[in-house]
């Protein structure tokens, strides 16, 4: 990722771009781009090319846009590519979440590379590398899955994926001028994003460093996706960052019981834990689930119905009822780390 250095044509400075309002309450790094929800927070330490897959299952489990940290409601999920094929396919798995067009439109804008395919894979791939002339921007219907999986360049842990599918809009942006014009009729017809008080409060925990010791949230807010059910997305225990949820039955633990348990959740509401508790509160006054967590807490259901062990459940032998207290003291204890 270069942002703030080797700008293209289209890489306009942050603070010649106006933003869009749904990302007012981002936070400014000092050269005056907002940081987006993907990235890791922690002050001094901004780094755009390097997504959290702790924040990435934070946004896969509440359905966020990996930029402003809201949700779609009945907005398409956008993905950015730079080759035609992908671009044109029915069907775009990536290892970057899906954001809102506006979000996309504006990363364009102040940074060609937000978004970009190549941002992740480090220096080897990005070396001597262009700014590719041509942006392909897709909105699709639906995030379809989202599961971990090794990529091509990080061959020890995995990393999510999300599969968005149903195309409904193609952006073939060849020139800064046609990304300047796309983004200046997106701002046009730019409305706020409506959003709860629940909703409100994820995006704020996400995106604001933590209240006690002023770190990244990105960890915390994963353990609180954990509960929710992130627990259960295939393959998300050799994600990277995420074997502390693994190695400590606990949280695999009270994530079934938050799933099982009549009662639990809204009980699990009144932690003193400020990221479980946004993301109980959200849990429990959904009236319908995204289709992701949705899909992940449906398998989990199954899968307990048929006495098959879920595939994040440690063999710990833990007895969730006995050990409620302890381990929801030991959960805050954790999360907070
Ligand atoms: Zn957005």
């Amino acid at each position: 990722m270069t942002i703030g250095r080797s700008r293209g044509p289209a890489g306009r400075g942050p603070r010649s771009v106006p933003k869009p309002k749904r990302l007012a309450h981002l936070r400014i790094d000092p050269r005056g781009y907002p940081i987006i929800a993907a990235i890791g927070q922690a002050p001094g330490d901004i780094d755009f090319g390097a997504l959290s897959e702790s924040r990435k299952l934070a946004l896969a489990t509440f359905d966020l846009c990996a930029v402003c940290a809201l949700p779609f409601g009945e907005e398409l999920r956008w993905q950015v590519s730079f080759d035609e094929a992908t671009a044109m396919a029915k069907t775009l798995v990536s290892n970057e979440a899906p954001v809102h067009e506006i979000c996309a439109l504006y990363a364009a804008q102040v940074c060609p590379f937000v978004s970009s395919p190549y941002a992740r894979h480090g220096d080897d791939v990005r070396k001597g590398m262009k700014r590719p002339e041509i942006t392909y921007l897709t909105g699709f219907r639906r995030t379809a899955r989202v599961f971990g999986r090794r990529s091509g360049l990080q061959t020890s842990e995995s990393v999510l994926h999300f599969e968005t599918t149903g195309v409904e809009q193609q952006l073939k942006l060849s020139t800064s001028t046609e990304a300047i014009e796309a983004y200046q009729r997106a701002l046009e017809t730019d409305v706020e994003v409506t959003i709860d008080d629940t909703e409100r409060e994820l995006a704020t925990r996400l995106t604001e460093l933590t209240i006690k010791d002023g770190e990244d949230s990105g960890s915390v807010m994963a353990g609180a996706a954990w509960f929710a059910g992130g627990a259960f997305c295939p393959g998300v225990g050799n994600v990277q960052g995420m074997r502390r949820f693994t190695e400590e039955p606990m949280y695999t633990a009270l994530a079934r019981q938050v799933l099982l348990e009549p009662g639990f959740a809204k009980k699990f509401e009144e932690t003193e834990d400020l990221y479980t508790r946004a993301a109980l509160k959200w849990l429990n006054s959904r009236d319908d689930l995204p289709e992701i967590l949705a899909g992940w807490r449906n398998t989990a259901l199954n899968r307990a119905w048929h006495g098959r062990p879920s595939p994040g459940k440690s063999s710990g032998g833990t007895d969730p009822k006995k050990s409620k207290r302890k381990l929801q003291s030991a959960a805050r204890r954790k999360n907070r780390r």
